[in-house]
């Protein structure tokens, strides 16, 4: 993969995809920035540098089509944000219109800081289409992805754009994979592998990758949920992917040991909080987080791991009484020092966030931005925005 140096940027209008995909509320204040200020050195980077126009690309969210150019996901409330914490002018503009957006930036300052509106109102992002990298291509003169985080997305700004303009990593993005290559290789035994969180088709797949590469793979959120419906738990009205089950069946080797947790912390049907063994969940039950016995196992496991990766949380941490499996969790991993350990995920950094945690954060733990993403490479599976900027040959 090509490096980016300094003559690369100078006097160049630079196209840079970021993941700028954070938390929102319904007055646009943004409640969770760790992506955005990550990207930050390589932002300042490019203006010290000279880039000739710093024009950000990035997503919010997943607009449906009526949504597309309301201000339902609008990226402006971050482009203000970003003002603020660069202390510096971000230029916004819509991308309805190519041309006129062109022309816009072109009448801009020297080193002037666009961000564009959410490149999700395209309908081309999403399925990867030329026409839509081929109007992006005439807004730069190099393209850069500084989006490690939805690189294992096949997506117009990530993967065609490659096609047509000169690609490169951004200064993130290189660390990221230099950091999961370094821990590749150097992983030591035990290694444990924790994975949570809602998002089962990216992450229910890998887990057999993760046979090879772990000795204990460590299972919540609503993961966990789908794995034990597949094999007949009840898991009353938690939720749970159904084109997963399948899948989720056959999990299973005797090269490292699978752990579910076998109890769980509900909702009832009177919408009452309670502890409950796998079992003796009724239908009624909304499982939430996991129980005090799995955290605790989990934890003496966590605690003898000499390299650990953890995404996804244990329960749904959105809701400050499922947040206690998660933060024993974090408190494990943060506790083990003799552990290399990465932990990524959006929802899964929030975790630092919970009340009454004190956490210091040591060197030997690296958080990654990405998830999904994340877990992929782990995994040695193809990210197609990696492969994209590999191939890219000019
Ligand atoms: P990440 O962003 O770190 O990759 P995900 O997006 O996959 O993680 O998952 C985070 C989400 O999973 C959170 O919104 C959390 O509420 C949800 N979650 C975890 N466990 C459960 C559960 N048992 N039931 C419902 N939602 C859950
Ligand atoms: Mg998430």
């Amino acid at each position: 993969m090509k490096h980016l140096t300094p003559q690369i940027i100078k006097g160049k209008r630079v196209l840079m995809r970021v993941d700028f995909n954070v938390d929102v509320d319904e007055k646009g204040k943004v409640i969770d920035d760790f992506r955005i200020q990550r990207t930050l050195p390589t932002i300042r980077f490019l203006k010290e540098e000279s880039a000739e126009k710093i024009i950000l690309i990035s997503h919010l969210g997943q607009p449906e089509k009526n949504d597309f150019w309301t201000e339902k996901f609008t990226l402006k409330p971050i482009a203000d944000y970003l003002e603020k914490i660069l202390k510096e002018k971000i230029y916004f503009c819509s991308l309805k219109d190519f041309k006129e957006t062109k022309a816009t930036i072109d009448k801009s300052e020297k080193g002037a800081i666009w961000l564009l509106e959410n490149i999700r109102y395209h309908e081309g992002e999403n399925t990867n289409d030329k026409n839509l990298a081929q109007q992006l291509f005439q807004l730069g003169d190099i393209y850069i992805n500084e989006a490690f985080s939805v690189s294992h997305r096949e997506a117009a700004s990530l993967c065609a754009i490659t096609e047509f303009l000169p690609s490169y990593p951004g200064l993130l993005f290189q660390e990221e994979i230099e950091h999961l290559n370094k821990i590749i290789k150097n992983s030591e035994p035990p290694t444990v592998m924790i994975l949570g969180g809602a998002k089962m088709t990216d992450k229910i797949p890998v887990i057999e990758k993760f046979f090879n590469l772990a000795n204990f793979i460590l299972i919540g959120g609503a993961i966990a949920n789908t794995i034990l419906k597949s094999w007949n738990f009840e898991i009353g009205n938690s939720l749970f992917e159904e084109e997963m089950i399948e899948k989720a069946k056959n999990l299973g080797s005797d090269k490292a040991e699978l752990i579910l947790p076998g109890d769980f912390l509900v909702l009832t049907k009177k919408q009452q909080k309670n502890k409950r063994e796998l079992g003796k969940i009724e239908k009624e039950d909304t499982i939430l987080d996991i129980g005090p016995v799995a955290a605790s196992t989990f934890q003496r496991i966590i605690s003898q791991a000499r390299t650990i990766f953890w995404n996804g949380p244990m329960g749904k941490i959105e809701d400050q009484r499922f947040q206690e499996g998660t933060k024993e969790i974090l408190e494990a991993i943060i506790q083990n020092k003799e552990a290399k350990t990465v932990i990524g995920g959006g929802d899964t950094l929030k975790s630092f966030k919970i009340p009454n945690s004190k956490f210091q954060i040591p060197n030997s733990v690296f958080l990654s931005t990405g998830g999904g993403a994340m877990l992929k490479y782990l995994a040695g599976e193809n990210l197609p925005a990696l492969r994209a900027l590999e191939n890219s040959k000019l």
